[in-house]
């Protein structure tokens, strides 16, 4: 059994995690996508899902954390998959043993021509998974970063504050504005978060092009897995 205390673990990560990276991704494979959190794999390891707007680099962003150009189809189409999809990870670190993980693909929002019952089926569904999940660790809520805060953005965020979800923010293709410009965008981000909140969460800024961000999120996850607690394990 995996015992994850969700607040408290938000504010371990806040002040110990480092950004060195000793974490090997060895085999990344696809195992299974549900409708619904209680036909998710059993939740007997830490898990990392991913969400974000549609079209935001969210499968790109994984191909790259895990080195495999085709695990997460990407899409020219948004709005595709309305699965949960789960991968399982191993990934060692230095000497230390074999980790097993899953990372899941939760499926964007923000799609335009979706339909309202199709809509309805997406909230209730991530509703269910982010609040039952009991073995999800962290989530990674991906941003934008070409663009200026998002109204639907800032309001999911808000969401997993009410629901006490511990998340990091990741600010995706970088590499397609000037620096400047992306880091404008991700302070005003912020910006617009500390308007309600008190302490802001860790923030990453990626290119799943360059790989820029890659080590750091998988540093992150690294020290994540080394404070989940497993009864048992000593
Ligand atoms: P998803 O719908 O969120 O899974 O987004 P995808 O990963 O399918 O990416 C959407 C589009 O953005 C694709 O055309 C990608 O090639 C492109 N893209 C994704 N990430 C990056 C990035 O870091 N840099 C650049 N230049 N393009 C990206």
């Amino acid at each position: 059994m995996l015992v994850i205390h969700r607040t408290s673990y938000f504010v371990h990560l806040t002040l110990y995690c480092s950004y060195f990276c000793t974490m090997q991704i060895t085999s990344a494979t696809y195992l299974l996508s549900s409708p619904s959190f209680d036909q998710c794999p059993k939740p007997d390891r830490p898990e990392y899902a991913f969400i974000g707007r549609s079209n935001v680099g969210k499968s790109s962003l994984i191909n790259s954390l895990c080195n495999n150009q085709k695990l997460a189809k990407t899409s020219a189409s948004p709005g595709k998959t309305q699965m949960i999809n789960h991968f399982s990870i191993e990934s060692t670190s230095g000497k230390g043993p074999r980790d097993k993980w899953y990372l899941v693909d939760l499926p964007g929002y923000g799609y335009a021509k979706i339909s309202q019952s199709d809509r309805r089926r997406w909230e209730q569904m991530i509703e269910g998974y982010l609040r039952k999940r009991e073995n999800l660790v962290n989530m990674f809520v991906l941003i934008d970063s070409r663009h200026e805060p998002q109204k639907n953005d800032l309001a999911f965020v808000n969401q997993l504050d009410k629901w006490q979800v511990p998340f990091v923010l990741v600010f995706t293709k970088a590499d397609k504005e000037k620096p400047t410009v992306v880091e404008r965008h991700v302070k005003a981000f912020l910006d617009a978060m500390r308007e309600t909140w008190q302490f802001l969460p860790r923030s990453f800024v990626t290119s799943a092009i360059k790989n820029n961000g890659r080590e750091e999120i998988l540093a992150f996850i690294e020290e994540c897995n080394k404070q989940v607690e497993r009864p048992g394990l000593g």
